[in-house]
């Protein structure tokens, strides 16, 4: 059965105040309740004032995500009753957004984008002594209310889950591109997807966090609508929580629709013209987006598409550190072939991002001269990395340390001639034709050495002494 998928996307922006208030955004470490006032607690006679920073990047996503930008701005008050908003309502965008029909390109398609609009956070719930819905009581921490947010609206175009992955890798790596959002904050980008399978209801599965969540979300629920609908039976229009440990979704509620929220325009916030002047300046401000930088890393630096794609994507730290290591060392190829394999390979199985790793650029090409120069082995080099990520220090002093250096050529010689001793049935293989014979010596004399020379060397030394 066809699957038809949708997204909503909720982005944390990176300002230093929230929406309408004062407050700072930071929140983390402080004590709950510490950043409020009463704004954005939404005591009666607060007057919101609009932030024009939040616009601003508002604007910016929606260009990158090539929309139509209304030319006026409203907000509304999304009416609902739920301890995360004290005042019962929402502020929030919803007959006039402030962009839409958008669209952003995915491999072999162009995924539409609705509407982009701004709201703010709620409060932050935790429930005590269960789940959301087993909790016995709940506390709320307001730190969180009146963050800014935008919201992604995509149109229903998704087919498969691998789509909905790219979509939302290049998401993220325009935000970045854009420094409007902080992709290690816990949260910064929660996704609600809706999934149905042709001909039947839609199911909203809300909250989720995680890019592999989402994905294993809407494979549990499209499994689940599948066997609802081979057991006879119908499957609900409701709204559905995801459960990241069992990877199964449960029904919360209903699906409400949009217009049970009981919508009104905003009163205490005035509409906002959006000049092609303001449009002008904004433009002024477009950084390169990831797709540009792919291709420009590609003519610049002669690397592969397939390794500027790892790199910008993966992170946007990732690029920029590769352009920094450019600037002081001028073999990009090496370089970038050294960053996707080994050193992602490193920060991935250490769990750490490059932005929060002690990898710097000086110290990483440190290392590659090491190799170039002859000094270390490329082997070795693969071993050296694994301890320079965990602990930062100079790859000189790792390799001194633990006396990693090349070994001197007598010590070599002697090394070969005892494996050729002692490894008289490869020897003769070898003479017989046998290639793999000449690996299997040359691993011998490797573990002997520790691998501090060069295989090649090692190699010719082979071929010459037997
Ligand atoms: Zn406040």
């Amino acid at each position: 059965m066809k699957a038809i998928m949708g997204l909503e996307i909720h982005v944390h922006l990176l300002t230093d105040s929230k929406f309408f208030c004062r407050c700072p955004t930071d929140y983390e470490n402080k004590e709950p309740n510490e950043n409020t006032c009463p704004i954005c607690c939404g005591f009666p006679g607060s007057k919101p004032k609009a932030n024009k920073k939040v616009i601003d990047c508002t604007i910016m996503v929606a260009k990158a995500l090539n929309c139509k930008i209304n030319p006026q701005m409203f907000f509304s008050r999304k009416s609902y009753f739920y301890p995360d908003m004290p005042k019962n309502f929402q502020i929030t965008q919803y007959e006039i957004p402030l962009a839409t029909k958008g669209y952003l390109e995915i491999t072999n398609k162009k995924i539409g984008i609705t509407r982009v609009h701004m709201e703010e956070d709620p409060a932050k719930l935790f429930h005590i002594g269960g789940d959301i819905l087993s909790a016995k009581y709940i506390l709320a921490d307001y730190n969180r209310a009146g963050i800014p947010l935008i919201e992604i609206v995509t149109d229903p175009d998704f087919r498969t889950t691998k789509e909905v992955r790219e979509f939302l890798t290049k998401i993220s790596s325009i935000l970045e591109h854009l420094e409007v959002y902080d992709s290690s904050k816990e949260a910064a980008l929660r996704v609600d997807a809706n999934v149905s399978l042709e001909g039947g209801e839609r199911v909203e599965i809300k909250n989720i966090t995680g890019f592999k969540n989402v994905e294993k979300g809407l494979n549990y629920e499209m499994v689940r609508q599948e066997s609802v609908r081979r057991m006879g039976m119908e499957v609900q229009r409701e709204t559905r929580h995801f459960n990241a440990e069992t990877r199964t979704t449960a029904s919360l509620r209903k699906k409400e629709f949009e217009e049970d929220y009981g919508y009104i325009f905003e009163p205490d916030l005035t509409r906002i013209e959006i000049s092609d002047k303001w449009l002008k300046e904004i433009d002024k401000k477009m950084p390169e987006l990831p797709d540009q930088r792919i291709e420009r890393l590609v003519k610049d630096y002669g690397v592969t598409r397939y390794q500027a794609r790892v790199v910008v994507y993966t992170d946007k730290a990732l690029a920029d550190f590769f352009e920094e290591c450019c600037k002081i060392y001028k073999k990009p190829v090496d370089i970038i072939k050294w960053i996707v394999t080994d050193l992602l390979k490193s920060l991935n199985w250490n769990k750490v991002t490059i932005r929060k790793s002690k990898v710097k650029p000086k110290t990483f090409i440190e290392l590659l001269k090491l190799i170039d120069t002859g000094k270390i082995t490329a082997r070795l080099g693969k071993e050296v990395i694994k301890d320079y990520v965990v602990t930062g220090k100079s790859p000189k002093e790792i390799v001194e340390k633990k006396g990693l250096t090349l070994i001197d050529e007598d010590k070599l010689i002697k090394s070969v001639k005892e494996v050729i001793k002692k490894n008289s049935q490869a020897v003769e293989d070898y003479k017989k034709g046998k290639k793999k014979a000449m690996e299997y010596l040359i691993g011998q004399v490797l573990r002997k050495i520790k691998a501090r020379a060069d295989p090649n060397k090692i190699r010719r030394l082979i071929e010459k002494l037997v």
